[in-house]
């Protein structure tokens, strides 16, 4: 039975329940759900995210929620004479590979008949959050930091989506979202877990872009793990599926700056602890506090992965890199292609190395002219 299930207390939900952590413990939501997959029916349709209906979570087509996004190309990327397999995941519509998340969340969120979301990011996720809400017609609030830049808010404020500013720290962001949460669906893409069986469609299509067949290792952000957390998740279902017999390994990419998973990982511990948070070129994955932590962790270990961690001078050499091959990136993208200039450095094997571009320069303007000369 499909259903959501809360991860501490093992409570289970029906999945028409407008909820986005457990009401009894207010822990963290997964999903339980099986996907199914018709390779001859997939192979038919357009080329999509929705090709793979029938192993999302929405109940009704009539929902979907789409500007067409989806299968993006996976195009060889040359790192140092090692060939690297890269979604261009900033070529979705407004930017960044969260349209994956925003456009099964937003969909489930018509399915449900929710009018008003509220969702807390000024990056990315603020604007598919918007976007989408744009596009279905629901009014959609998204809280910021009062201090957050102008040029990040634009975006966001032409979607028609109305800005809380809220004054003091992130934290106190994240109480005034929690406290209109209690009124208004949450569609937040840490904790609501539609968002991440959105993101999963990143493995089906690299699973067929291969030729139905998994890479041997996916080189993947980890801030909130929205998109390792998703694939994770695909490629899990469609090892149960009995599609492959085999998962990649996952190597997961920090800042320096900001590393509180990699930290966990190299010390053995099972949640991330607390750290001092630095500024980073990367901000768009500086999570100090990761709300599915410890899932990450459990993920990337039991992949067989490991973490990485990348410098700004790393990050900005690969930004600069990436741009000169015509690849436009923001500077948050950057840290995960530092990752994967850092991971075949010191791999001998030869493997199918899958990674990804998350976010496009264009959203970046003021950091990128801030960068000229540096
Ligand atoms: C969201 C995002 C990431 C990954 O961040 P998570 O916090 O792990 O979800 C990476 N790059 C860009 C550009 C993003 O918007
Ligand atoms: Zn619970």
């Amino acid at each position: 039975m499909d259903a959501l299930v809360c991860t501490k207390c093992s409570k289970s939900y029906n999945l028409n329940e407008p909820i986005w952590r457990c009401p009894s413990c207010g822990g963290v939501l997964d999903l339980e759900f099986t996907p199914v997959f018709d390779r001859r029916k997939i192979q038919s349709r357009p080329p999509s995210l929705w090709r793979y209906r029938e192993a999302l979570p929405l109940a009704s087509e009539a929902n979907i929620v789409s500007f067409g996004e989806g299968f993006t190309p996976l195009l060889g990327v040359d790192f140092g004479g090692v060939q690297v397999l890269v979604k261009q995941d900033h070529l979705f519509q407004t930017g960044s590979y969260k349209d994956r998340g925003a456009a099964l969340l937003i969909s489930k969120a018509k399915e449900l008949g929710v009018r008003t979301v509220v969702e807390d990011s000024s990056g990315n996720a603020g604007c598919a959050i918007a976007a989408y809400c744009a596009r279905a017609g629901i009014a959609c609030h998204i809280y910021v930091p009062e201090s957050t830049s102008s040029g990040k808010l634009a975006q966001i404020h032409h979607y028609g989506a109305t800005l809380h500013l809220v004054p003091g720290s992130r934290e106190d962001t994240a109480a005034a979202v929690l406290k209109a949460a209690e009124e208004v669906y949450y569609a937040s893409h840490s904790w609501n877990p539609f968002f991440f069986h959105g993101t999963k469609t990143f493995a089906f299509e690299v699973f067929e872009q291969l030729g139905w067949r998994a890479p041997d290792t996916l080189i993947l952000p980890a801030g909130n793990g929205t998109l390792l957390l998703g694939a994770a998740i695909g490629f899990k279902e469609l090892a149960e599926a009995g599609l492959t017999d085999r998962v990649p390994k996952i190597i997961a990419v920090q800042a320096v700056g900001c590393a509180p998973l990699a930290t966990a990982f190299r010390e053995g511990f099972s949640s991330p602890p607390v750290i001092q948070r630095e500024d980073t070129l990367a901000e768009g994955i500086a999570i100090a506090e990761p709300v599915r932590g410890t899932q990450i962790l459990r993920a990337v270990r039991n992949s067989g992965g490991a973490f990485l961690t990348v410098g700004e001078k790393e990050i900005e050499e690969a930004l600069m890199e990436s741009c000169r091959r015509g690849f436009y990136i923001e500077p948050t993208a950057a840290a995960t292609v530092a990752g994967v200039r850092k991971y075949v450095q010191a791999t001998a094997d030869r493997e199918v190395i899958v990674s990804v571009f998350t976010g496009h320069g264009l959203k970046s303007t003021e950091k990128m002219l801030r960068l000229i000369g540096s």
